[in-house]
């Protein structure tokens, strides 16, 4: 890959024109764990700069989606990981309310609040809102559509990142990284777990700099809706489309179905464009389709919708279906991976032979895979550790000036 030098030519570097030459502190990703470590950086006075790959609205991946917050961790074998864990976790909701983050109350007067939840009032949507602004007003730089690619040196000396941005790639330098870039999650178990196809480039860019991983280098791939944002959870908008009554190809070619999710999100990435047409005609059960499912009189008209090639839906149909049409274009997309950064008790990313990073941490789902044993891992333990990481990040900064 081509990489610019630090500054856009005829134009604002990454971060702004008051951008300065090297950040205490890079933060990659943010999510729940990504914000907690801006902010905790920031509070110690760190220059702070936040990269995330989506646009501002469709930050923070799986975040988005949680609904509530778990008081309690249950400890593993992680020795002092684990002690963090269950120090930390009862008072997260308390830190988040302290920055302007609201909760349901019970639903009645009648009803006690849960013992072992608080329930986020707007969901993780609001939450990250709020958290953005407290970042944003204590200082932090927010620079969205910047993708990350890769880590400029490595564990044992991190001096910055390579960022893609609008087409381009460039440098951002910094005395100490925080990768929280999610995308794992619960995957133990599930049958659709194929060779990891998918954009994991945090995850990637960590390996490369020689970062210890725990876990298959899978993902759990199932169909999702084609409209949904790139850097999405995936849950809201995973389709079992299974039950479609035809799913074609660009081409018109029928993929088959009824062999899981898996397997048609697998033959969906093979087929031209990477991309599918599901239809259901009338008579079919409505299906569940969170974005909300084309509706159309005629296939041709579904297609047009759909942004289906001309005549690829009639092909695929062969007069088998009976108007009105119901459709969705799909992609493949991943819903978690099975592979995580190995870090310790501080977030710092250990290298192969198990040293810790004096500069790069790490802190989130990314890590959630080796920390949990491929178990799910939270909204929670991903605040806790984002914090307790984005403090060291900005120690580790600090010795370096
Ligand atoms: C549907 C759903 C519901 C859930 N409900 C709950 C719940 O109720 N309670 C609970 O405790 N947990 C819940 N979870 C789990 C919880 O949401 C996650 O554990 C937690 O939010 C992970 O946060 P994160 O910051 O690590 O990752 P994310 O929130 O996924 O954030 C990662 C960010 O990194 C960005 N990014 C990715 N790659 C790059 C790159 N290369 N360069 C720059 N940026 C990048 C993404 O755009 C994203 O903004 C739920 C998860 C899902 C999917």
């Amino acid at each position: 890959m081509e990489v610019d030098g630090p500054v856009r030519a005829g134009r604002e570097p990454i971060g702004g024109a008051r951008a300065p030459t090297v950040w205490d502190v890079v933060v990659v990703g943010a999510g729940g764990a990504g914000l907690a470590g801006a902010l905790a950086a920031a509070a110690t006075g760190a220059r702070v700069l936040v990269l995330d790959a989506a646009a501002g609205s469709e930050q923070g991946g799986a975040t988005r989606h949680a609904l509530a917050l778990a008081l309690g961790w249950r400890p593993r074998s992680h020795g002092a990981l684990d002690v963090a864990l269950t120090a930390g976790i009862p008072y997260q909701h308390a830190w988040l309310a302290r920055h302007g983050v609201r909760f349901q109350g019970p639903p009645s007067v009648a009803q006690a609040p849960s013992s072992t939840h608080r329930f986020l009032l707007g969901g993780g949507l609001a939450m990250l809102t709020r958290l953005r602004a407290a970042a944003v007003a204590s200082g932090v730089v927010l620079a969205p559509d910047c993708q990350v690619r890769a880590v400029l040196g490595d564990v044992a000396d991190p001096s910055g990142v390579v960022v893609e941005s609008a087409g381009r790639a460039e440098r951002v330098a910094a005395r100490a990284l925080l990768f929280a870039t999610g995308g794992a999650g619960a995957a133990a178990g599930k049958p659709a777990l194929v060779p990891r196809p998918v954009d994991a480039s945090g995850l990637d860019a960590l390996e490369a700099a020689g970062a210890a991983t725990a876990g298959a280098p899978r993902a759990l791939v199932v169909p999702v809706d084609a409209r949904a944002p790139r850097y999405d959870g995936g849950v809201v908008v995973r389709i079992a489309a299974s039950n479609a009554s035809v799913c074609c190809d660009e081409t018109g070619t029928p993929l088959p179905l009824g062999g899981g999710e898996g397997a048609l999100a697998a033959a969906i990435r093979a087929r031209p464009g990477g991309r599918a047409f599901a239809i259901w005609d009338a008579s079919a059960p409505t299906p569940r389709i969170g974005l909300g499912a084309v509706r159309a009189a005629g296939l041709g008209e579904l297609g047009a919708q759909l942004g289906a090639p001309p005549g690829t839906l009639e092909a695929a149909a062969n007069g088998r279906l009976r108007a009105p049409f119901v459709g969705v274009s799909l992609r493949a997309g991943a819903l978690a991976l099975d592979r995580g950064v190995l870090v310790d008790p501080l977030g710092r990313v250990r290298d192969r032979s198990g040293r810790p990073s004096g500069r790069l941490f790490a802190a989130g789902d990314l890590v959630a895979p080796a920390l949990v044993e491929r178990g799910t891992d939270g909204l929670a333990p991903a605040l806790v550790l984002g914090r307790v990481a984005g403090s060291a990040a900005a120690e580790a900064a600090r010795s370096t000036r």
